[in-house]
């Protein structure tokens, strides 16, 4: 089959390799040149320009960073340059209102086409280990789905157009809000003389376990290996956990949900990155609740210390 692949970033220059190992003729596309090289050389062919890519295509996957680029690269690249038959799959993480809109275009225009963000970050998306949360028609489902599995571990049809999107805030708001919770728990539990270690094989046991402490325990030395163990790098950057935030309280708002603990998850995540946290894994916000973090220099804004704010 032929795929047009446009945005291969830290995740899509993962992905895309994988649909070429197995067996299709991917079409890449990035408008930069080092991602586009990057691609090649692991088997992806080049192509002129995100038209160019879909000339003929069986199937188009974008992953790009939000929603405007999503829609600029559907509206002005994709509808029209694609044909008919093709199955549209974004896989972007983006707000669910562009989703629906690009979806129902996307339909108007006779195409069918899903939203189908993932879950994993940089390490699933080169293993082929992703879990794809799919919003879309049964028959858009079906179709994407031959596609999406040769990436990921796991495709789940999450509902109708932008169910993908809507599942994915969810999970993340729930994410940064256990992680800080988590983060918390361990900064009380040292300060009240517990050893870090106990603490783990009490809590991994008992009603507070979580996914954040048994599987990504944001403590050093402590659980099974994680981005703590590596100074934080690696992992799930704190600024797309405060993108994914974001877009959870914008839908909040818009839906007239009622998220206070995503709320403060939030504030927490935008004060990390202020202070120069937002490339550190997600879990570094521990550093910032037991007051130890040292921003890199020239990247610490002028917030004042957590302590003083609360
Ligand atoms: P990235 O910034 O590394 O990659 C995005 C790529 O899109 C870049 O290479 C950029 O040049 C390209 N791009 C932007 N506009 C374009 C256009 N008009 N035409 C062609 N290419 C264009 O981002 P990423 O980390 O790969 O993330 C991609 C998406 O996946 C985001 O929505 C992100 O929230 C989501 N996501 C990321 C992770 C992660 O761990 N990185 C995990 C889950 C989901």
């Amino acid at each position: 089959m032929k795929i047009a692949f446009i945005g291969l970033g830290h995740m899509g220059g993962g992905m895309a390799p994988n649909l070429a190992r197995a067996g299709h003729e991917v079409r890449a596309f990035d408008l930069s040149e080092e991602a586009l090289d990057h691609a090649v050389k692991r088997g992806c062919k080049r192509a002129k320009s995100a038209a160019d890519a879909c000339k003929d295509a069986d199937a188009v996957v974008t992953m790009l960073p939000a929603g405007k680029h999503v829609a600029d690269v559907y509206r002005g690249s994709v509808f029209g340059a694609a044909p008919k038959s093709a199955i549209l799959m974004d896989c972007s993480t983006i707000d669910v209102a562009t989703a629906k809109a690009v979806e129902a275009e996307a339909q108007e225009a006779g195409y069918l086409m899903v939203d189908a963000p993932v879950s994993g970050g940089i390490a699933a998306a080169e293993g082929g280990t992703l879990t794809f949360m799919v919003g879309g028609s049964d028959q858009g489902f079906e179709k994407a789905r031959e596609y999406l599995e040769k990436m990921g571990k796991a495709v789940i049809h999450a509902g109708g157009p932008g169910a993908g999107q809507a599942a994915k805030i969810c999970n993340n708001m729930l994410l940064g809000a256990t992680m800080a919770a988590t983060c918390e728990a361990f900064v009380l539990a040292v300060k009240l003389g517990l050893d870090p270690q106990t603490f783990f094989d009490i809590s991994s046991k008992a009603s507070g376990q979580s996914w954040s402490m048994t599987s990504y325990c944001p403590m050093p030395g402590v659980g099974p290996e994680t981005p703590a163990d590596r100074e934080y790098e690696g992992g799930f950057a704190a600024a797309l956990m405060l993108k994914d935030l974001k877009l959870a309280m914008a839908a909040a708002q818009e839906t007239g949900a009622y998220t206070p603990m995503g709320g403060e998850a939030e504030e927490l995540y935008q004060r990390f990155v202020d202070r120069g946290g937002g490339g550190k894994d997600f879990s570094a916000i521990i550093k910032m609740i037991d007051d130890s973090w040292k921003a890199a220099a020239g990247s610490e804004s002028n917030s004042p210390p957590v302590t003083a704010l609360d």
